[in-house]
């Protein structure tokens, strides 16, 4: 039966496939797809790690008979008992036989698929005692994973296949390997989603999340159709299901029936040719109709990603976030020469274009590693967050300010600093920054000049410009937290989404009020938060005075687009109308 769920629109486009569940806790599983050669090879990878579980219970069942049964508890034989007759589960093994073969799944990867199936039946059984042996099956299933990862694989992983286009009416009735799939998890880290940059997923959908948290950011960057804060979503929808994300609307249609998929596919392909039209302004410069040139500049979170920042029209790297350089990395920080070298790479991918780096920001929805931070404090996004954890932290910070210094020797790289607020922090990073310098003087190490930039992203910065202006060559304004802590609305919460307002009054009063000033000063304002990048406040930020916009790389031909169609001079005076109002966003429909 058809239904559909509502979420929040994060990243457009419609993707049609099937639901691939994954456990939050299992997303850090390979996913990717074998050749047909390689079937027996992976389910005897499967079958070693299970014979591996099965001796290791064997064991202990028999050292515990030698001990005598006064030694072994009843619950630990009987518990025992139900772990091999799990492993022995005749669904279990004739579902990860058919992910592999039918579907050509990689071992992991088709171990958690079935597990989410039968973890589903068990969800649903009336019988208490029996709901509990959920916990048995993910227990042993996370023991055959150890178990395989010991076990070598000579298993190359196949290229991610490209998914051959077909009708929407051939999609309903196909059942072979070559479907898109689109990914279904309760809630995904910013960390796990780089996982899926390379990955074999044509969307995704998390029950949890706002439109500006870390995660729905970086699945924007990967420029595929994602839905998040669509509440239940990974429980509603089944393995396997026919899933439609419309990443517009940020509306999930599950079992679709043929109308509609003929509607969505239609859809679709609109949504290509539109990005086949705009992909025609690539190299037009962006110029306004009276003659205003605007920067259009890229975020990224990977040096990797430079080289599609350039295809893709940018001209320079506007806000390159590190942090995803510390991530999951079990909380081992990356050392000045690993630095070093992502920085020079992301440089050298700009080929010669500016790239401005900002220093570490972890904390809040971007934890360092899930397992140390999470439950740490109550109130993450107002605690040890960005600058504030790197000066708690000198050894760190210099660490990182080093490697950026280095790597500006080989090209023009600007050095931008998160959540500044006290003019105590300013002074004590510039001290620091110094210091990196001297460091690398004593040791006879090149390094290059570097502008230096802070993030307005705090009211408070916003309202004391003053300071900034003294010590900075330029600012950054970060309107996904300045909105976030301005309107005291976590970013990340999808129950207060409705309230994450970018036209509140008092969010463009900050905005504009930056710009002005930092232009009085000749000093450059960029706004580099999700603002920039959504064509529907091009205008008014154009208007505002703003004259650079930092943006995930998909769209910034969309955003080109409103600046050609623009003319500063006529805005301004419709800028000031809108932020006057008391509603500004009843204007902006209006326009
Ligand atoms: C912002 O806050 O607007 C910003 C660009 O930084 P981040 O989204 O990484 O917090
Ligand atoms: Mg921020």
């Amino acid at each position: 039966m058809t239904f559909a769920i509502h979420g929040l629109a994060v990243a457009r486009g419609i993707a049609i496939g099937r639901a691939v569940l994954v456990a939050s806790s299992r997303v850090d599983v390979a996913h990717y797809f074998i050749e047909p050669s390689q079937v027996e090879a992976e389910i005897d990878r499967i079958r070693i790690g299970r014979n591996a579980v099965v001796d290791e219970i064997l064991r202990l069942q028999a050292s515990m008979m030698n001990k005598g049964p006064r030694e072994a508890p009843h619950e630990l034989t009987a518990l025992l008992d139900v772990h091999l007759m799990l492993l022995q589960d005749v669904e279990l093994i004739a579902g990860v036989k058919h992910w592999i073969t039918n579907r050509l799944y990689n071992a992991e990867w088709a171990l958690t698929t079935q597990l989410e199936v039968i973890a589903r039946q068990f969800d649903e059984m009336e019988d208490e005692y029996l709901r509990g042996r959920k916990a048995d099956l993910e227990q042993i299933t996370e023991k055959v994973l150890r178990a395989m990862n010991g076990v070598a694989s000579a298993v190359v992983p196949a290229p991610a296949r490209t998914v051959r286009k077909k009708s929407q009416q051939d999609l309903l009735l196909d059942d072979t390997v070559d479907v898109p799939l689109i990914l279904i998890a309760h809630d995904l880290s910013p960390s796990d989603m780089l996982q899926f940059k390379q990955s074999v997923f044509a969307g995704f959908i998390t029950d949890v999340g706002g439109k500006t948290s870390h995660t729905a950011i970086v699945a924007r960057s990967l420029d595929i159709p994602a839905v998040v804060g669509a509440r239940l979503s990974s429980q509603l929808v089944r393995q396997d299901d026919w899933v439609i994300i419309d990443g517009d609307a940020g509306v999930v249609v599950v079992d679709p029936s043929p109308i509609i998929l003929a509607e969505y596919g239609f859809k679709q392909r609109q949504g290509e040719l539109e990005r086949g039209r705009l992909s025609r302004l690539l190299n037009t410069p962006a110029v306004t109709l009276d003659g205003q040139k605007i920067e259009l500049l890229a975020n990224i979170e990977m040096p990797e990603d430079a080289p599609g920042a350039v295809k893709a029209g940018a001209v320079g790297v506007g806000l390159f976030r590190s942090e995803f350089l510390f991530m999951g990395r079990q909380g081992k920080l990356p050392n000045e020469e690993e630095q070093y070298q992502a920085y020079k790479r992301a440089i050298e991918g700009m080929q010669g274009l500016p790239v401005t780096i900002r220093t570490v920001d972890v904390g809040a929805d971007k934890p360092l590693d899930k397992a140390l931070m999470d439950g740490a404090h109550l109130n993450p996004a107002l605690g040890l967050r960005a600058i504030r954890w790197s000066l708690a932290d000198p050894a760190m910070f210099l660490t990182q300010l080093r490697a950026i210094l280095r790597a500006a020797a080989h090209g023009q790289a600007n050095l931008l600093i998160p959540m500044l607020v006290h003019a105590s922090e300013i002074r004590h990073t510039m001290a620091l920054i110094d210091r990196a310098r001297v460091e690398l003087d004593n040791r006879g190490v090149a390094y290059g000049p570097l502008k230096i930039g802070a993030m307005i992203e705090i009211p408070a910065a916003a309202l004391t410009l003053k300071v900034f202006l003294k010590y900075f060559d330029f600012l950054s304004i970060g309107t996904n937290d300045l909105i976030q802590y301005t309107l005291a609305i976590d970013r990340a919460d999808e129950s207060v989404a409705h309230l994450y307002d970018p036209l509140h009054p008092a969010v463009l009063r900050l905005v504009a009020g930056t710009i002005a000033e930092g232009r009085a000063q000749g000093k450059p304002v960029s706004v580099c938060g999700e603002m920039a990048g959504d064509v529907s406040l091009t205008r008014l930020l154009l208007g505002m005075g703003l004259r650079s916009f930092s943006m995930h790389p998909a769209q910034i031909l969309a955003v080109k687009q409103e600046v050609l169609r623009a003319d500063t001079s006529k805005l301004a005076g419709w800028a000031e109308q809108v932020m006057s109002d008391d509603e500004p966003g009843l204007r902006m429909t209006r326009h």
